[in-house]
């Protein structure tokens, strides 16, 4: 999907609380600690054996500093949950806080999600959640968004057939491009799509806010959020 000019405006808000400095310590940090899963490709096909109980399995995809996913994770500890987070420094945050208020039902990957298929087999995870991914305004960068048909590709080889994705963010531009890319997939189709989360009752039923998601909606943004379910095979 080509974004125009004035389409490109709506995406652009990329980098206001994004960046993080560089934290000293951090990859030392995460490469010794025990809630972070070291060669996590290891346990493609045998996350279960990680954790306590043989439990569906959930994973946020850019995590950030994992306050949703603690949050979700301290909530239903019927559901094994995974964070998979790119950055040393905004995972750092997230072990921090894992320190103080361990959770046995919830581990963190420091991974690139271009290379999600290594970590888990087909149809290994139930749900996949991206809360208020980078929009990469920019059309030459478009295939790095979370929600390009690259990723959702990705995704479908990894998500159980019943299984659903999760997606809000409060980025109209970058909501449009998802919707659109969700409805021209022959993968996935939408099952729910809300522009103002917060006042519909059904779909804030259970939310749970993110970081960005407290920081925009203070600031009056409306959220919006779809959920995506794989196609039935024909
Ligand atoms: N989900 C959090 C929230 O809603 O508060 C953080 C949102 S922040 C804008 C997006 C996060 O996704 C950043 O921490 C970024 O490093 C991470 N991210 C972006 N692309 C990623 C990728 N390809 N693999 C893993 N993490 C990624």
């Amino acid at each position: 999907m080509h974004i125009s000019p004035a389409g490109e405006d709506l995406f652009k808000r990329q980098g206001e609380f994004m960046r993080l400095r560089n934290i000293p310590g951090a990859k030392e940090a995460i490469a010794d600690s025990k809630y972070c899963v070291q060669e996590p490709e290891t346990f493609a096909g045998q996350w279960n054996r990680h954790f306590p109980k043989d439990q569906p399995l959930h994973i946020e995809i850019g995590m950030g500093k994992g306050k949703f996913l603690m949050e979700l994770a301290a909530t239903h500890p019927e559901i094994n949950y995974l964070g998979i987070e790119r950055y040393t420094s905004v995972l750092y945050r997230a072990v921090q806080k894992m320190e103080l208020c361990p959770l046995p039902n919830l581990y963190f990957v420091c991974f690139d999600a271009a290379r999600i298929t290594e970590l888990f087999a087909p149809g290994e995870v139930e749900r996949i959640y991206l809360n208020f991914s980078d929009p990469w305004p920019k059309d030459r960068h478009a295939r790095r968004r979370l929600t390009s048909p690259d990723f959702l590709a990705r995704y479908r080889e990894i998500i159980d057939g019943k299984g659903r994705l999760e997606f809000k963010t409060d980025n109209r531009g970058l909501f449009d491009y998802s919707v659109e890319t969700v409805k021209d997939s022959d993968q996935w189709e939408l099952a729910a799509v809300t522009y103002d989360l917060h006042h519909d009752e059904t779909l804030c039923q259970g939310n749970i806010m993110t970081e960005y998601e407290e920081k925009f909606s203070a600031l009056g943004n409306p959220i919006c959020k779809l959920i995506a379910v794989p196609r039935p095979c024909i």
